[in-house]
């Protein structure tokens, strides 16, 4: 067997990698050198290493939330595939669970789900990596990471230090942190707090309590939730399918806008004149001051259908919010498509919609 090249890290690495190998939109030209990273200690070294040489880094976790350019990535992509987890009771019915950044985020889940705990389950069949979760402050079905974080071990870029950072200190929020699209830090390992008692969080999102059958804000046994939840995510396509390419993409493309109240009157006028007076326009409180639009339905509205246009890319056949790779597509095709809807939803609405995934080389 031949051994891989040492780097200067004293890791073992390849070069010219094609990314579309690890990113579930299947795009991505090479990466300039890759290293597997199998232990917190590892991923430290390699990026520490590559930072003193000033050399650009990509940290990849799952490639879930990636778009990377098809010149690939000039620097040294560390895959996160650190390992392990471990309970603490905290008492009082609560336990904490500490998992290693490296972990696939659902298969986490599931065995919280399997071991009776609650907290997760509205999170299930997302794809990807535990130590990405906070990153986006990952969120379905009316649960986020943030509700459930308690903290997160660092590799903290700037000083080279580990450091630990509870959730308030993180910046949390609508599928953001302060740590996305940003150099500054590796997440190495993530603390939640969940409940041990076999029952889910109280559901909160409509369609789930409707599947459910229970009001909202009810709580049913943690594997109930869990079924539901990946059942009505895969009538989306957004449990991973090699097999489907409408699950071929980063989940939902563009984020739902945020109006501040202030704007919303003008943004509902421009949208009543274009669809008439009477089609009641889907809107949801974010936070004092602040609505929420549905993307899905302006991209719908504005006159995008679901597998829109269905050559090399398309929208999902299953989810307008999902921009997918039909089989012989290039990251330039996706993001062409997506300017053609963000473009077409700005003159239909003025609203600007805005990208969900790190976009790696390129931009829209
Ligand atoms: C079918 C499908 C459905 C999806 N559904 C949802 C959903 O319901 N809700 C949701 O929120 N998201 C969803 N997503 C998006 C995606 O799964 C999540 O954002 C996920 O957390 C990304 O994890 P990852 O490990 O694949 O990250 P990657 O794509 O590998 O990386 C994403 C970003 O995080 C950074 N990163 C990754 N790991 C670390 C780390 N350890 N430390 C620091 N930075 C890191 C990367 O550098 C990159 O900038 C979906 C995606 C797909 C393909």
């Amino acid at each position: 067997m031949t051994s891989l090249p040492l780097g200067a890290d004293g890791i073992a690495s390849r070069t010219a990698v094609p990314l579309s190998g690890h990113t579930t939109l299947r795009l991505g030209g090479p990466a300039a050198r890759f290293v597997a990273a199998g232990s917190a200690e590892e991923i430290a070294a390699a990026v520490r290493t590559a930072d003193a040489g000033s050399e650009p880094v990509l940290v990849l976790g799952g490639g879930s939330n990636l778009v990377v350019a098809d010149a690939g990535f000039p620097g040294t992509v560390v895959q996160v595939a650190n390992t392990g987890s471990k309970i603490d009771s905290l008492g009082d019915g609560r336990v904490a669970l500490t998992v290693e950044a490296g972990e696939d985020w659902d298969a986490v889940v599931c065995r919280t789900v399997e071991a009776g705990l609650g907290g997760l389950e509205c999170l299930s069949g997302i794809p990807g990596s535990v130590g990405a979760t906070p990153v986006q402050n990952v969120g379905a079905y009316g649960v986020e990471v943030a509700q459930l974080l308690i903290s997160v071990d660092l590799l903290d870029r700037a000083s080279g230090e580990i450091r630990t950072l509870g959730v308030d200190e993180l910046g949390l929020g609508y599928r953001t942190s302060m740590l996305k699209g940003t150099e500054r830090a590796v997440v190495l390992r993530v603390r939640f707090e969940l409940a041990d008692g076999g029952l889910s969080a109280p559901i909160r999102y409509t369609e789930l309590a409707r599947v459910l059958g229970v009001r909202q804000g009810k709580q049913v046994p943690v594997d109930l939730a869990r079924a539901a939840v990946l059942e009505l995510r895969r009538g989306k396509g957004m449990v991973l399918d090699p097999a489907d390419h409408d699950t071929w993409s980063v989940g939902s493309f563009f984020t739902n806008p945020q109006v501040p109240d202030h704007e919303l009157p003008g943004v509902l006028a421009r949208i009543a004149a274009r669809v008439g007076e009477d089609v009641p326009v889907p809107q949801y409180p974010a936070g004092v001051g602040t609505s929420k639009l549905s993307a899905a339905w302006l991209i719908e509205r504005a006159g995008f259908s679901k597998g829109h246009p269905g050559h090399r890319v398309a929208l999902s056949t299953k989810h307008t919010l999902a921009l997918t790779n039909r089989g012989d597509a290039s990251t330039e095709d996706l993001l062409a498509l997506a300017r053609e809807v963000r473009d077409g939803v700005r003159v239909a609405f003025g609203v600007d919609l805005q990208p969900e995934p790190v976009l790696v080389g390129c931009s829209l």
